[in-house]
């Protein structure tokens, strides 16, 4: 039976002792972070600290209709990323990624989370995603692999009322473990309302679900001025990976952010390996776990299946 191993620096501590560590949002940062949130800003209102979420928020009149009908007609689907941990190089984990079967073929989230969050169709549509990938992470483990899930969630979601109930029957009605589900939010969403935020990461928190900062480093908070938050894991944005072999700044930031972890307790996760030489540098910086084409492409359930019975043959300490 393959054997996953869990590496989450932050496991050891109860939940509520964790460190946390976005701490002190300048005044106005929320707003600024409604701005940055890209295709979702379009779609979130910020007035004063709080956020809007939904048709009146703009967007494109009509757009919606097939993304709506795909929904309906069960047309997405999930696929799943290992995560490694980088030392004994197991796998620690598998991230949960959306894609859609349009008519028009398979589409990545790039192309329509988007017009999803536009909309408020991804409300309806992460809770599928919830539901769903814990669905699967509970069916692997009636198979006898405990496999710990990442699910990606978005502001609006974050923003939502029924957010953490959403979290809780998603648990209790496929029976996974909590403390198997990760939930990934971006810094930016993070930010997007910070009370409301943090009052939601705490409550999904003492569910016993852990929460991990993806992109980090591209979103609008700094050391200087985040609030504290909960936190789990840190998953340093691909981009500073894929420069940090190149670049005396890129790599003086996965080194500092590699640090921080540790001396928080935090895990660190680094996104997007693509090379030898950077998984190499990745281990020597002693960070925790990593992702990328490199390690494995995201995979459709059974196909996950064969890979962890391949990767488990292998040599333990072997490097693709
Ligand atoms: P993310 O959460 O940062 O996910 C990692 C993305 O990087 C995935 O793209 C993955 O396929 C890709 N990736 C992994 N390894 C490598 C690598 O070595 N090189 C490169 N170039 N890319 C790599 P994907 O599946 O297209 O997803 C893109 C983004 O869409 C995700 O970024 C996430 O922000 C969002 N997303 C995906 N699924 C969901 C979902 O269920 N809900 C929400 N709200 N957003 C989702
Ligand atoms: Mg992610
Ligand atoms: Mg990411």
């Amino acid at each position: 039976m393959p054997h996953i191993r869990r590496t989450g620096a932050g496991r050891s501590k109860p939940p509520g002792r964790r460190p946390r560590l976005l701490r002190s949002l300048v005044s106005g940062a929320a707003i600024g972070a409604g701005r940055a949130l890209g295709a979702c800003g379009s779609r979130l209102s910020v007035i004063g600290e709080r956020l809007f979420c939904g048709p009146d928020a703009g967007g494109r009149p009509g757009q919606d209709a097939e993304l709506r009908r795909a929904l309906e007609e069960g047309q997405f689907f999930l696929v799943y990323q290992p995560t490694f941990d980088l030392a004994g190089m197991q796998v620690s984990g598998v991230e949960a990624l959306l894609r859609w079967r349009s008519p028009h073929g398979v589409v990545t989230p790039g192309q329509f989370v988007p017009e999803l969050e536009r909309s408020g169709l991804i409300v309806p549509v992460g809770r599928w995603v919830l539901g769903e990938a814990c669905r699967q992470g509970a069916a692997w483990r009636a198979g006898g692999r405990d496999v710990p899930v990442s699910v990606n969630v978005s502001a609006c979601q974050l923003v939502e009322p029924s957010f953490v109930e959403d979290v809780r029957r998603a648990l209790s009605s496929s029976g996974f473990p909590p403390e198997l589900l990760t939930l990934e939010i971006t810094e930016t969403a993070i930010l997007a309302e910070t009370e409301r935020s943090a009052a939601r990461l705490e409550a999904v928190r003492r569910l016993g679900v852990r929460i991990a900062v993806d992109d980090f480093g591209t979103g609008y908070s700094s050391l200087a001025h985040i609030q504290l938050f909960p936190v789990d894991a840190l998953k340093i944005d691909r981009s500073f990976v894929s420069d940090m072999l190149g670049g005396r700044e890129a790599g003086a930031l996965v080194h500092t952010l590699v640090q921080l972890g540790k001396a928080l307790g935090i895990e660190t996760l680094a996104e997007g390996i693509e090379e030898r030489s950077q998984l190499t540098h990745l281990q020597g910086e002693e960070c925790a776990t990593g992702q990328g084409y490199l390690l494995a492409e995201p995979l459709a359930a059974e196909e996950l299946e064969r890979f962890l019975d391949r990767w488990s043959a292998r040599a333990p300490l072997g490097t693709p």
